[in-house]
């Protein structure tokens, strides 16, 4: 008899366990909007644990709660499980080594060349990059995007080569490698991009430099130079994700090497640049 009576209570247990588990596909729905899967899916973790997993794993429940507990309770931002990788450029010292400028290339240059530097404010470029590179990270985490930097000190020696492939093993979306220009003429002036010409990941680094650059030009006021495709730089082209150098203006043209290393600006250009990634991954509002 007894033997009949947990049997019959095992029997509806494991219906209850059925029926827990089949309603699960129900609160999966696919939309068609890629866009709208992240939110969803996080509705579906913030989701008390079904029944089942109650009676059939007694030790799950001890720790689902913390786990649920240490999520923070923020908004999803518009780059809520996008990617983003940052490589402010140059160094303190640049490391005159060579490397290979491309996968499968002989043509070698050197490992991470030092920079330009401010003709008025006299700061070296790896500074102004690095604190462009923070405004960057901050505004792009205020949007619930994941971040990567490259360096965030300037004592470092990675190679351009190895700021890609740290890049490619994070598997980031999109990757931004901040500079700041220099030129001959103190009149030159302005905003340009630089992407690849001839590797498997241009394409999609041009579509998101199109995005990016007139965002960034109307941000800031600055003038806009124009996207430039090239395969003679080490860190695009070991890059497998799409990246793109970003010249945030000339530290040679006295007015924008001062504007350049004022936060104000900077931050300016850090708006510029997440408008136009929330564009390119359409995001944008
Ligand atoms: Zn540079």
């Amino acid at each position: 008899m007894l033997k009949h009576i947990l049997a019959a209570a095992m029997a509806a247990l494991y219906m209850l366990t059925l029926t827990g588990l089949a309603e699960l596909p129900l609160i999966v729905v696919p939309t068609a909007a890629p866009e709208a899967e992240a939110p969803e899916a996080e509705a579906i973790e913030a989701m008390p644990t079904p029944e089942p997993a109650q009676t059939v794993e007694p030790d799950a429940q001890d720790t689902e709660p913390d786990a649920q507990a240490a999520k923070p309770e923020t908004e999803p931002g518009r780059l809520a499980g996008i990617v983003i990788g940052i490589d402010p450029g140059h160094q303190a010292h640049g490391n005159s080594q060579k490397e290979a400028v491309a996968p499968g290339s002989r043509e070698k240059k050197a490992k991470v060349s030092s920079g330009t530097d401010g003709v008025v404010t006299d700061i070296p470029e790896y500074v102004t990059v690095l604190e462009i590179s923070f405004q960057l990270r901050d505004a792009l985490l205020a949007e619930g995007a994941e971040v990567y930097m490259t360096r965030e000190e300037h004592d470092v020696d990675i190679s351009n080569q190895e700021r890609a492939k740290m890049m490619n093993e994070l598997g980031c979306d999109l990757v931004l490698r901040i500079h700041c220009d220099g030129a001959d003429s103190s009149r030159a002036n302005g905003i340009g991009l630089y992407v690849n010409e001839s590797f498997p990941i241009s394409e999609a680094s041009y579509a998101a430099a199109e995005a990016i650059l007139p965002r960034m030009c109307e941000a800031t006021g600055a003038k806009e130079r124009g996207i430039f495709e090239s395969d003679s730089y080490t860190g695009l082209n070991w890059s497998e994700v799409p990246c793109i150098l970003v010249e945030c203006g000339f530290m040679s043209n006295p007015r924008e090497d001062e504007l350049l290393n004022t936060p104000e600006y900077q931050r300016l250009l850090a708006r510029g640049m997440v408008e136009g990634i929330c564009d390119y991954f359409g995001r944008g509002e």
